[in-house]
């Protein structure tokens, strides 16, 4: 950073690296992030022990956030899903689920979010019984209970709820029936999930085209594991309102030897109709589906004036949080507050919740907020 008085002026939200701890201050927006993904590591092992679960592969919190976040470097997006047999395992419980949701709201809210759209599949927490209206409601009074603890500490956070169907099981229409039918207490949207070869949106064509007929909104996982005939069949097969991840629509980009871009069809679609990119990076290298932060596509999708956001995917698995997603992309590609604060409201736009609602955010916290850090870092620049 750049902090000398006598040095030519800069526009202080070019400054880069943002200071780690305006990053947290500011703003944030989180799309996509995983309710059975974000788990603090004491919470995994006290649920394991209040209700007997004994599967566990560590008996303390720091090895137990090691082993997690070691598993999922695997490299593999199969083997990386095998640690939420853990996770799952222990939230099958109405007081599970609930302190899981409530802590998930609070922890985010400390990170500085002020909304999200947190996703979790029903069918994964019947184990013990539960049906998926108790799973449902247990879910939403955890996040009721976190957003009032945040707001009573001085942080506003909303948190809506995305229902998340497994794209390798049969159940997506009933899903997306509950999705709707809990729309106007918390739910705001739908999702599929799970292994992508093997397993293309249109499957699950039934479930989005009961959800367009009910004006509901959903994003699909495409363009991680697998590549463009992913994307194309979730857009415009299945009429996804966003891409969860969609990297793979580097595919459809060829960038020429000195530089000069080319975008194929699909490509050129995404972008013209301003199809928001899910785009998950530290996520991503573990899975192998970007070889590096440095590397990931997101640094050419933002210049390029792709509509792309920053996620968190799994935080306990990628050991990560939006703070930190924000820090990493900060560095890799000298991105400022101005970036983040664009980033920041690509999302909100594309969030589900209604257009005034976002609006309001926008207005009143997104922007406001990143005005004063603004101010803070030229007083910093100025001392
Ligand atoms: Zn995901």
């Amino acid at each position: 950073m750049n902090m000398n008085k006598s040095a030519p002026v800069l526009n202080p939200g070019e400054v880069s690296p943002v200071p780690l701890d305006l990053i947290i201050q500011a703003p944030k927006v989180l799309l996509h992030d995983h309710l059975d993904g974000g788990l603090r590591p004491q919470t995994v092992l006290d649920l394991a022990q209040e209700f007997g679960y004994a599967d566990l592969p560590a008996s303390d919190a720091e090895s137990l956030g090691r082993w997690f976040s070691e598993a999922a470097f695997s490299g593999s997006l199969e083997r990386y899903l095998k640690t939420f047999k853990h996770t799952v395992g222990v939230m099958q419980t109405i007081p599970a689920l609930t302190r899981v949701a409530r802590e998930c709201a609070e922890d985010l809210a400390a990170d500085g979010v002020v909304y999200a759209e947190v996703r979790f599949a029903p069918e994964l927490h019947i184990e013990q019984g539960l049906n998926e209206g108790e799973i449902i409601e247990a879910v939403l009074s955890g996040f009721t209970e976190g957003q009032a603890a945040a707001a009573a500490g001085g942080r506003r956070i909303r948190v809506g709820v995305l229902l998340t169907a497994m794209r390798t099981a049969a159940n997506s229409r009933h899903i997306a029936e509950l999705s709707v039918a809990y729309r106007d207490r918390g739910v705001v949207g739908f999702d599929i999930a799970g292994a992508e070869a093997g397993f293309p949106p249109t499957r699950h064509l039934d479930a989005f085209e009961y959800l367009r007929r009910e004006n509901a909104h959903f994003t699909i996982h495409a363009g991680e594991a697998f590549g463009l005939p992913s994307i194309w069949e979730a857009i415009q097969w299945c009429g996804a309102d966003r891409l969860g991840h969609g990297v793979r629509i580097m595919d459809d980009i060829t960038v020429g030897p000195s530089g000069e871009v080319k975008l194929g069809k699909l490509a050129a679609y995404v972008r013209d109709r301003r199809i928001p990119l899910e785009m998950c990076p530290t996520s991503n290298v573990q899975t192998g589906a970007a070889d590096s932060i440095a590397s990931h596509p997101i640094g050419l999708l933002r210049k390029l004036g792709f509509r792309v956001t920053v996620n968190t995917d799994n935080r306990l698995m990628s050991g990560t949080s939006m703070s930190h997603e924000m820090d990493l992309l900060s560095h890799a590609f000298g991105w400022g507050l101005t970036d983040m604060e664009w980033l920041t409201v690509n999302a909100m736009k594309s969030a589900f919740i209604g257009f005034d609602e976002r609006l309001e955010i926008i207005n009143n916290q997104i922007k406001p907020g990143y005005a004063v850090l603004t101010s803070e870092l030229v007083e910093r620049m100025s001392r």
